[in-house]
């Protein structure tokens, strides 16, 4: 079966193989060494199984597609309040590496691009830029489970070239964004960039992402399921520089580009991609790379705006367990929107029993909103005289120890609802 897929990877990997557009990024001279015809791709499914195609072993820097993890390490370390103090959310709509903040703020525009990357490293704790740097090689490594190191060549390379990054740091102190020393935090920055990767560990990366911060390989939580959240919004809008607007409209994945050649996408719940072709178009973006994605959304069904079929139904049963007691059976991952079908439907029947039973045993997962508005079912049919109970015997909807509340009362069992809900009804 799994030949089924590799069949479709290989099949658009060798659709663009033969593209020679583009040129090698040569403004840091050590990434112009690198083989043109390089194209590897890999996907890498929530349970970490991943396929690869091409020269998908192949290393490369990691560049940009750092900067989304440098962030959410920011994030994670200082906090929210503390990162949006100096780095905004919106789309600049500019080069990665222009010289420029927010007219109005005076800090970056965004995480994504070079001046918003520079501030975020000096948010990563760390007495030392040593210290700084380590936690972010560490952190990286978790996200992709191996240990990640240094190119050192492409390093000095770019340290010894990287006066424009010069620029934005100077500028960036002037602004008091920078916390720190602007050659220390850029030396980090410079660091970071170019640790190696493959395309399989940017697709675990992605993976990572894609599981809410649980790296499917080793099963570690790497970040909050917060800090994904916030991380994988500032891709959406601002992961590919000036070209996010094409990118959303046609390959639809929070992604991150680098000028190594690589590509990093997520589809959230599902896959983590990563693709590396080192050949760039204008905007610093991997020509091969981007149709590369193209191609595995359009014919995987990938884009995340895709409007699905509803989901038939969140309730996969409902009868009448005896007289005036009515069942629901409820099942796959419950949300606001699921929830609040069950409700209205438990309401819109409420003549027909005396008693509603709501089985969530079957439930896969479920949110906070829809866990409150499931508990909340009993207020408002005691309200009209009715009764409703909870069969939840593994505490999903809620928490463990709490059996009878004046909100709700839980049973284990179908059969002890049943026994409740008789004596209700004669009493
Ligand atoms: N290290 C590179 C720079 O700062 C990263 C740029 C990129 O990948 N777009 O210029």
């Amino acid at each position: 079966m799994a030949e089924l897929v590799q069949q479709y990877l290989d099949r658009i990997r060798a659709e663009h193989a033969d593209v020679t557009e583009g040129e090698l990024a040569c403004y840091i001279p050590e990434l112009a060494c690198v083989d043109p015809s390089r194209l590897g791709l890999s996907l890498s499914l929530s349970d970490g199984y991943v396929y690869e195609s091409g020269d998908a072993a192949i290393e490369f820097t990691i560049q940009s597609i750092s900067k989304p993890f440098t962030y959410a390490l920011a994030l994670d370390q200082s906090g929210q309040q503390a990162v949006d103090a100096k780095i905004g959310v919106e789309p600049s709509g500019e080069a990665f590496n222009e010289i420029s903040v927010d007219d109005t703020t005076k800090t970056p525009k965004n995480p994504m691009i070079n001046a918003g990357a520079i501030a975020a490293v000096a948010l990563v704790p760390g007495a030392t830029p040593d210290e700084r740097f380590n936690r972010i090689q560490d952190f990286y490594s978790a996200c992709a489970g191996r240990r990640l190191e240094m190119d050192h060549a492409v390093y000095t390379s770019e340290r010894d070239t990287g006066a424009r990054n010069r620029a934005i740091a100077y500028m960036l102190q002037s602004f008091g964004v920078l916390g720190g020393d602007p050659d220390e935090v850029l030396d980090v920055y410079f660091r970071q960039c170019s640790l190696k990767v493959t395309s399989t560990d940017l697709a675990r990366m992605a993976t990572t992402l894609a599981r809410g911060g649980i790296n499917p390989c080793t099963g570690r939580r790497v970040m909050d399921a917060a800090v994904v959240q916030r991380t994988l919004s500032v891709m959406v809008t601002c992961g590919m520089y000036d070209a996010a607007g094409d990118w959303v409209s046609a390959v639809g994945l929070p992604a991150k580009s680098g000028v190594g050649g690589g590509i990093v996408a997520v589809l959230p719940g599902q896959l983590g991609i990563g693709v590396y072709s080192p050949l760039l178009d204008a905007r610093g973006n991997s020509v091969r790379g981007v149709r590369v994605c193209r191609s595995l959304s359009a014919r995987l069904g990938l884009h995340f705006l895709t409007v699905t079929r509803e989901s038939s139904s969140t309730i996969r049963a409902r009868y009448d367990l005896c007289e005036g007691v009515r069942v629901y059976e409820l099942h796959g991952d419950l949300l606001f929107a699921g929830a609040e079908q069950v409700l209205r439907t438990i309401e819109i029947e409420r003549d027909d029993y005396d008693v509603a039973v709501l089985e969530v045993s079957r439930i896969d997962d479920i949110n906070d909103a829809a866990r409150s508005m499931l508990a909340g079912m009993r207020t408002a049919l005691t309200a009209v005289d009715k009764e409703g109970f909870l069969v939840d015997p593994d505490n999903k909807v809620v928490p463990t120890g709490i059996r009878q509340g004046r909100d709700v009362i839980v049973f284990d069992t179908l059969d002890d609802a049943r026994a409740a809900a008789k004596e209700f009804r004669a009493g």
